[in-house]
């Protein structure tokens, strides 16, 4: 009866394209240690964006689009 795969599937919208198909995803799994421009914050992290998270609300920059 139940043919519908348990789960959330959420992070496969991609799975049914051919790999040269979809978009490519960089791997965070390295983090770096960063100075937020604004506040000065010293903090680590796998983004591409320097600012800090409070500073990021605050500025009210965009959310960081994956690449
Ligand atoms: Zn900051």
């Amino acid at each position: 009866m139940a043919d519908k795969k348990a789960g959330c599937s959420c992070g496969d919208i991609w799975k049914d394209l051919p790999p040269e198909l979809r978009p490519k995803l960089k791997k965070p799994s390295l983090t770096r240690e960063t100075t937020c421009p604004n506040c000065g914050k010293v903090f680590y992290t796998n983004r591409k964006t320097d600012y800090c998270f409070d500073c990021e609300k605050k500025l009210g920059l965009p959310p960081e689009l994956p690449a």
